[in-house]
């Protein structure tokens, strides 16, 4: 007999027939011989219903009775799922998170879950009863017991987080959709159904914009080794199935807090490329990065940052013994990047050996700025500049001078309680067997960018700026310094360039522009019309070739990109908002990720 952690979405339990339809569903489930915990949603809108009640009593509702209000929709649901099953002659009964103990942090609107009770869930489970959990919700871990939430979206995590308390043998994620997709279907009809993807890949797809699976839900998957499944409430399709390599052991107590960092790495054997003063218009990262592809040179790291004036810096690494191909291409199309054909101020290139990545990975990085503005301190009082950084959701990579490089290792491997002798250096892929060069496309127009200018370039200026906003909860993605340097009053300077949630960026804007009062750099401005576009896949590690083909189907589509960032396995660009559907589409097909057949979409 197996026990299975099934989660049903919002359409889903949208009306009493899907409730109904639901709870057949269950009770087959059940007749086949399973145990089943049920984890559901507020019925269709509820949710969003309920935001706008109150926004049209208060503009800036306080956190505490947002929470007490948004849990009703759950409350509902689990009370009309049980009474279905009931009326199958199936033995349910609902719980509320206080009534399972799913015990959080007391941060209303965001709490993480810290443990799950499992008793009582136990003790009906071996009445044979269904266990009918509400989902998104829990309670805090203090003496007056306060209703949180998880954050939108959180009912996965719920799932998967009683899953993992459990050990229970898998858990089943019921939606709208056959399963995770290359892309949302619902923008790109072509849009196919992938029967496997690691959960690294998905990690990145769920923060980048794939609202299919909330990304905590993916993190402790990961961490525990759970296997996920994503399929349809409508069909009897396999779906998706979300693969995690084999976790180290890990204690359920903290799940969502403890070791957000569980490696440090470190890859000495990088090079970085720059070519400063790129012309700003659509195509020449595409012809640059064609040019190293067509020489099958592979790129590690690549970021291209804010423009000034109407020109860019584009840097990347590449592995030393293909410093050499991948410099003569950029000496050999310098000349060609002219920010108009009459000028003579031509892109310059620079070449540096001595650099060295170090990078922090775990997947409980996820919406905890802290992590990265720790990262940044460390380097910072050991007084390691760092040149350069790339972000993704399960690692943060910054390249610092070669000289620093074991200093780095052991100061970081202290800071995050890591056991260095148990990591090994980069070498190899870490992602075994066979994976697609780009398995998924996700877009996200929810981001905003912020460009800091004229920051004076000396270790600890990155670590100050994070932390102010970690401070303030402000999760940033894509940092992005330039190349180039100005000098401002004799004090070499650069400028900083991130991407944030919409809804940060006013205060994100507030904290720096202290912050430049304080340091005197330059002015702070936030840009709201852009959007990020980006492709990921195990399998780009070694497979030359992909960073060019996504930038040349942007160029095609007469697209500039504004920033570029990069991890092992994504590539972002952040583009104008108004070209976000066409670049969807455009990136999508290059990759030939479309079908002919579109997916079957129910609601
Ligand atoms: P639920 O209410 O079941 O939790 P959500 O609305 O949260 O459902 O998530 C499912 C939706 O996610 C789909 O209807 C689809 O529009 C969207 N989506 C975005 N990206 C993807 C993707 N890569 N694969 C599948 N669905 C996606
Ligand atoms: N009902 C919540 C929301 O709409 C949680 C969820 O559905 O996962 O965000
Ligand atoms: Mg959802």
């Amino acid at each position: 007999m197996a026990l299975v952690v099934q989660k049903y979405g919002g359409t889903s339990v949208g009306s009493v027939e899907r409730i109904q339809a639901v709870a057949n569903r269950i009770r087959k489930s059940v007749q086949q011989g399973n145990s089943l915990v049920v984890v559901v949603s507020a019925m269709g809108k509820t949710t969003d219903t309920l935001v706008k009640l109150a926004n049209e009593i208060s503009a800036s509702p306080c956190r505490r009775e947002m929470d007490m209000l948004l849990s009703t929709g759950e409350q509902v649901t689990i009370a009309l799922l049980s009474m279905a099953l009931q009326e199958l002659g199936q033995p349910a009964i609902s719980l509320t998170g206080a009534q399972v103990g799913i015990v959080t942090e007391a941060e209303h609107s965001r709490a993480r879950i810290l443990q799950v009770c499992t008793d009582r869930i136990e003790k009906h489970l071996s009445k044979g009863e269904v266990v009918v959990v509400a989902g998104f919700q829990g309670v805090s871990h203090t003496d007056i017991l306060e209703i949180t939430t998880l954050g939108r979206g959180g009912s996965d995590t719920s799932a998967v987080a009683l899953a993992a308390s459990l050990k229970a043998d898998r858990c089943e994620i019921y939606t709208d959709v056959p399963g995770i997709l290359t892309t949302d279907p619902r923008l790109v009809p072509s849009a196919q159904l992938m029967p496997e993807i690691t959960a690294d890949e998905m990690l990145e797809l769920a923060s980048l914009g794939a609202k299919v699976l909330h990304p905590r839900a993916v993190e402790i998957a990961r961490n525990y080794g759970m296997p996920l499944v994503v399929l349809s409430s409508w069909s009897d399709r396999p779906g998706t199935k979300v693969v995690s390599r084999l976790p180290q052991p890990r204690s359920l107590q903290g799940m969502e807090i403890a070791k957000p960092v569980d490696g440090v790495e470190v890859d000495r054997d990088q090079a970085k490329i720059a070519l400063l003063r790129v012309p700003d218009f659509p195509g020449v990262a595409a012809s640059l990065f064609g040019e190293i592809s067509a020489q099958n040179i592979d790129v590690d790291l690549i970021i291209q940052s804010i423009h000034e004036g109407n020109t860019n810096d584009i840097a990347f690494t590449v592995v030393n013994r293909v410093l050499q191909a991948a410099s003569s291409v950029a000496e050999a199309i310098a000349p060609s990047l002219r920010t108009h054909p009459a000028a003579t101020d031509e892109a310059e290139v620079m070449i540096d050996r001595q650099i060295a990545k170090v990078a922090i990975s775990g997947a409980g990085m996820i919406g905890r700025p802290g992590i990265a503005a720790k990262m940044f301190k460390t380097l910072a009082d050991a007084k390691i500049n760092i040149q350069m950084i790339s972000t993704s959701e399960v690692k943060v990579s910054c390249v610092i001078d070669e000289v620093h490089c074991d200093r780095a290792l052991h100061l970081l491997s202290q800071a995050f309680d890591v056991d260095l002798s148990s990591q090994k250096e980069i070498t190899q892929n870490q992602y075994r067997g066979k994976h697609p060069p780009v398995r998924g496309v996700a877009l996200d127009t929810n981001q905003a960018r912020i460009a800091i200018r004229h920051v004076p370039d000396t270790p600890g200026m990155a670590a100050q700026i994070f932390t102010l906003l970690a401070k303030k909860n402000i999760s940033v993605d894509a940092i992005i310094q330039s190349q180039r340097c100005h000098i401002i009053n004799h004090v070499p300077t650069r400028d900083i360039a991130f991407t944030v949630a919409q809804q940060d960026v006013d205060l994100a804007c507030e904290v720096i522009a202290e912050l430049d009062r304080q340091i005197g750099c330059g002015q702070v401005s936030g840009d709201r019309a852009i959007a990020k576009l980006s492709v990921v896949g195990a399998g780009m590690i070694g497979h030359p070739g992909v960073a060019a083909k996504f930038f040349a189907a942007l160029s095609q589509e007469k697209i500039n990109i504004q920033m570029i960032t990069t991890s092992e396995i994504k590539i972002s660009c952040v583009i104008d908002e108004v070209d976000a559907i066409k670049a969807l589409k455009a990136v999508h097909e290059a990759f030939g990720l479309g079908g002919k057949e579109q997916v079957n979409l129910t609601a």
